[in-house]
């Protein structure tokens, strides 16, 4: 079966239930409206000359636009290719050739298209159909190419069959606790991103609950709309929480008061957070992880049941995780709990996350290269442990790692300890070229407001807490620290 389906089997289901609500007084979709939308973009897109297996690039917002060109994409047998629409000209320009789309459908029809590109707006034209359309695709047929942010490198162009896609939404919903029907979903997160589109869009399709779409967040502001759209969860990332821990506790739980689910995925969830957050409305935030690569989610805290701060959680049923070293070989087994004195201390030994399942790739676009390996299993760039109870802990990605002198600098670790500081608000480390040793830690810290902090209090609290090669040579106080649309850091762009 196809992702398509899931809208099809919601419409006839719940033909009158909302499926997707805009806030700021925009439009408002039921399953059968939305369906027949989706018919008509299909056809639209036929009537372009979009045929099965055609890229049609998605260059929209969080919005019912998005979600209409999606599902009619794939109802006209494409595959979906979400882009940015803040994306500048030139990186546009080069995902449009790289996935060789023949369509974008957007709203700012300004921008110069290449040539030999079709640019059409979300207004479907229910008449102009040339034939009415097939059925869309299914199983191993790619559904999307997901670009990915590109934190660590040029972006990649993720191949997500309709098999990948809908296998993590069964993992899912093998979870106590996930989506039903009744729930008002806010998805404040970019719909171009795999993490708003999977586990926020399509897991709110497959249950026919109600996606409240947002354009931006804004805590205030979206507050307020979980109170008007009475939203019941909230699929988000750190940097969402972090600024809804940052208002009063009152107003906080006044704008939470129907909330009874908080997921946080796509970057670390500082435990600070978690604790301002339950304070504030007694609920807690669950954290998962995910890649592009696995459709995307991996672990949550979900599957057990109860948050743990500085842990990712389990694997969701269905999905086999290992800790490998560079050659693929075992490096790590969960630890015995007879074996350790002090349990919530214990760490195990680190590896390389490496993930099997049907939720997984099929290579990267357009050829299918670095998919999973022979035996199913793909090794992801993350560096992790697992503790006594065989959750997962992410200790850093590989590639971030700093060597100093030959010894491994995580610059996690570093910032963790930064962050104790109450007056913290966010801090950020990488590594700068030293003439001795190689490379030297350099920390970035955004104080909280109105505090004062100097760069000898930063460098004093992690000499009390770290080795010396881990502790800054320079520290550089910022405003704030750039952060991609899916609140990743971008240390890159620090470097
Ligand atoms: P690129 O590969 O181009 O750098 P990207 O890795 O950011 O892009 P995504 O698929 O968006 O591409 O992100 C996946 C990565 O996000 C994971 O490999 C992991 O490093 C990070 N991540 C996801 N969830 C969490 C989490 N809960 N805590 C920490 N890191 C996380």
């Amino acid at each position: 079966s196809g992702v398509g389906e899931l809208l099809a089997r919601a419409a006839s289901t719940w033909p009158e239930h909302p499926a997707v609500r805009e806030t700021g007084g925009g439009r408002t979709l039921t399953y059968r409206e939305l369906a027949a939308a989706a018919e008509a973009q299909a056809k639209t897109l036929a009537g372009a000359g979009v045929t099965p297996g055609d890229r049609v690039a998605l260059r929209l917002p969080t919005s019912a636009d998005f979600v209409v060109a999606f599902y009619g994409a794939l109802r006209a047998g494409a595959v979906a290719v979400p882009v940015s629409p803040q994306a500048p000209g030139p990186e546009l320009e080069k995902l449009l050739a790289h996935s060789g789309a023949k369509v974008v459908v957007h709203r700012d029809t300004d921008t110069a298209l290449p040539a030999g590109v079709i640019g059409l707006t979300p207004e479907a034209d229910p008449d102009g159909a040339a034939e009415p359309v097939d059925a869309g695709g299914t199983g191993e047929d790619i559904a999307v190419v997901s670009y990915t942010s590109g934190t660590t490198g040029p972006p990649r162009g993720v191949m997500l069959s309709h098999r990948a896609l809908l296998a993590n939404l069964e993992q899912l919903s093998g979870v106590e606790g996930v989506l039903e029907h009744d729930d008002n979903v806010l998805i404040t997160i970019p719909l171009f991103h795999v993490y708003g589109l999977g586990p926020g869009l399509l897991q709110a399709t497959s249950v026919g609950a109600t996606a409240i779409l947002s354009e931006r967040f804004e805590a205030q502001r979206t507050l307020a709309d979980c109170a008007e759209f009475g939203v019941t969860t909230i699929t988000g990332v750190p940097t969402m929480y972090a600024e809804f821990a940052a208002l009063g506790a009152e107003e906080l739980g006044r704008g939470l008061a129907t909330v009874r689910r908080m997921t946080s995925g796509a970057a670390p969830l500082h435990p600070k957070v978690l604790g301002a957050i339950r304070e504030a409305t007694g609920l807690d935030v669950f954290e998962g992880y995910g890649l592009t690569e696995c459709a995307p989610v991996v672990t949550s805290t979900l599957v057990t049941g109860y948050p743990k701060p500085g842990s990712v959680g389990s694997p969701l049923p269905g999905i086999e995780l290992r800790l490998v070293d560079s050659d693929g070989t075992d490096q790590a087994v969960p630890l015995d709990p007879d074996d350790v004195d002090d349990v919530f201390e214990a760490e195990g030994e680190t590896g390389l996350v490496s993930i099997r399942g049907a939720n997984l790739f099929s290579g990267y676009w357009p050829d299918g290269d670095h998919g999973p390996d022979d035996e199913g299993w793909f090794r992801t760039g993350d560096v992790g442990y697992l503790d006594v109870d065989g959750d997962l802990h992410l200790v850093d990605r590989a590639n971030d790692l700093i060597i100093v002198n030959g010894f491994n600098v995580f610059p996690n670790e570093v910032e963790s300890v930064i962050s104790q500081l109450p007056e913290v608000a966010e801090a950020a480390v990488v590594g700068v070229v030293d003439e001795r040793s190689g490379e030297a830690v350099k920390a970035f810290v955004v104080p909280v407001a109105g505090a004062s902090l100097s760069e000898q209090q930063v460098v004093d609290q992690c000499a009390a807490h770290l080795a010396g090669y881990k502790v800054p040579h320079a520290v550089e106080f910022a405003e704030s620290l750039p952060h991609s649309a899916t609140g990743k850091l971008r240390r890159v762009r620090l470097r």
